[in-house]
């Protein structure tokens, strides 16, 4: 087994003010987990830093709020997160390449990119070995292999789509070393033995150094040990506003193609079409086979795509949790926006996590001369909110007052006396809601009704992230364009190699 020099063998600290060792607690909430019903995103959702932290953050926020809704589409997204914004991005090249013209037409309940995407953490990182050993049992070390590759292409397509663009600024990327501390020897064992089993599967590793108390206290900060690799922070909403931009962009380059937006347009309800509904079909245009319905009037079109992650059930009602179903589970996370006591010479700008990553936190670069001491974005602390762990929280428009206290509490008590002020009050706090799934991995591809095991036609879903969206959702967004491109075209999806086959909804 790997080695991390210098540790003693105990818990590394006791004044962490947050409990110790909760997966598996969490896992055996879900596991009894049930609900009636999911809800559709609350409008006025508590004020995040990426939506309302400088003025026309979200250029896009309202954009197709008000006058007509588009009547037609080929294709309707529910959703301007970054899978919908993905999905719409690869459908726009991939349609290109296929010389297809698409109307693709985004509708988004709230504003654009409001709900998890604009409201998240902003860490942008693969993992790499975490889980490894799970993944094998349960799928085989092939499958275990494909999540991990999964994670490296999503990141690299971005990075790339990121940096040939020259929009490093305008997300405020931040690529550098990252930092993972161990709170316990339990913790630390439980990540070699991934490691471990990781490296053997022929997984690239030689990025991971492991640091002892001493180096992670003189490098970062903390005194703990750690494990330290390649990640990245950006600002969430800017990525996606930009992935929107280029898709729009691109999709105007084929005539007869177009991508438009509407927000505040909440879809409550999806209905096949009768023949005599379906109205004149243009012979350029795909037959209308979908009925969506919102307030403000009514969209026909050939395909939908559910984009809508924690509320995919509110359409979707066999997703509605039940003990022993697969299903998606709203679960709330919280964040705060608070300054460091100390200037950012002292402290690096990187990204961390710790607590087998119930918490996470990074420092924002520092983007303004009078801003001295960097603003640090934290979440976390959902396992100080036991016993219910957020399970079933829809509401994002308050905050959860245990998390609260614990979010304060935990930078003081995690670095060294004097670079967190334990009065601070943060800046900035919100809430947002992720969608989980009892295997912690997302539904990719048709929709499948399980009570018939019936494919339901032109309907597809990308959702159920579990909180770990940012490097898998693109990935995942672009396997989703590939097959409505393959059906589209009346073709067989190939797979790509980097694509874990037991994400498939064919494959539940
Ligand atoms: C507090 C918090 C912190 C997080 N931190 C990180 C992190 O640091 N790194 C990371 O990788 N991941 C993080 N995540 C998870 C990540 O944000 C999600 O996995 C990601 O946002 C999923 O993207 P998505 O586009 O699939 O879904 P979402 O971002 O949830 O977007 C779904 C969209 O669908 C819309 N919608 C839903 N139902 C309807 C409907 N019926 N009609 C119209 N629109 C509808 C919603 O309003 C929403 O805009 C965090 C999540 C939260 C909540």
């Amino acid at each position: 087994m790997a080695q991390i020099p210098l540790i003693p063998n105990q818990d590394f600290k006791s004044s962490i003010p947050v409990p110790l060792h909760q997966h598996i607690t969490e896992e055996r909430l879900f596991a009894a987990f049930s609900r009636d019903s999911v809800p559709l995103p609350y409008p006025n959702p508590t004020k995040a830093f990426w939506t309302h932290g400088e003025p026309d953050a979200n250029p896009l926020g309202k954009v197709g709020s008000v006058g007509n809704l588009t009547a037609n589409a080929d294709v309707v997204i529910i959703g301007s997160g970054i899978t919908g914004v993905g999905a719409a991005y690869h459908l726009a090249k991939l349609a290109q390449q296929a010389g297809l013209k698409l109307d693709v037409v985004v509708l988004e309940a709230r504003d654009f990119c409001n709900p998890p995407q604009g409201r998240n953490g902003g860490h942008l990182t693969p993992v790499l070995s975490q889980g490894f050993r799970a993944n094998s049992q349960r799928y085989g070390v092939v499958e275990a292999i494909k999540s991990v590759a999964l994670e490296n292409h999503t990141v690299s397509s971005l990075l790339h789509i990121i940096r040939s663009n020259n929009k490093e600024e305008d997300v405020d990327l931040v690529s550098g070393h990252r930092f993972d501390l161990f709170f316990s020897k339990e913790e630390e064992n439980d990540f070699l033995l991934d490691y471990d089993a990781a490296k053997m599967s022929g997984v690239n590793l030689s990025d991971i150094r492991f640091l002892s108390q001493d180096e992670t206290r003189n490098k970062y900060g903390p005194q703990f040990p750690s494990v330290s690799y390649f990640g990245n922070n950006l600002w969430p909403l800017k990525l996606v506003t930009q992935l929107f931009n280029l898709a729009k962009e691109r999709f105007s380059l084929t005539s007869g193609s177009h991508l438009s937006l509407h927000t505040q347009t909440p879809v409550t309800k999806v209905s096949l079409l009768s023949e005599s509904d379906r109205g004149e079909q243009d012979d350029n245009r795909y037959p209308r086979r979908w009925l969506i319905e919102t307030p403000r009037g009514l969209i026909r079109s050939h395909i939908v795509i559910h984009a809508t992650n924690a509320y995919a059930a509110h359409l979707l009602p066999f997703l509605i949790p039940s003990p022993g179903k697969d299903s998606i589970v709203p679960v709330r996370g919280q964040v705060i926006a608070t300054r460091a006591a100390i200037s950012s010479q002292e402290i690096i700008n990187t990204s961390s996590s710790a607590n087998d990553g119930f918490e996470y936190w990074f420092s924002r670069p520092i983007k303004n001369v009078d801003e001295d001491k960097p603003l640090i974005i934290l979440g976390g602390a959902r396992e100080a909110t036991a016993p219910g762990f957020e399970l079933g929280v829809a509401d994002d428009t308050t905050l959860n007052e245990n998390a609260s206290k614990t979010l304060r509490d935990f930078l003081p008590a995690v670095y060294p006396e004097g670079w967190f002020s334990k009065d601070q009050q943060p800046e900035m706090e919100w809430t947002g809601v992720m969608g989980f799934t009892e295997s912690r991995n997302p539904f990719v591809g048709p929709v499948i009704d399980p009570s018939t095991k019936t494919t339901i036609e032109g309907q597809y879903i990308a959702a159920g992230y579990s909180g770990h969206g940012m490097p898998r959702t693109f990935g995942c967004a672009e396997a989703l364009a590939q097959i409505i491109i393959a059906d589209l075209t009346n073709k067989t999806w190939t797979s790509p190699k980097w694509f874990p086959q037991h994400f498939l909804t064919t494959s539940r």
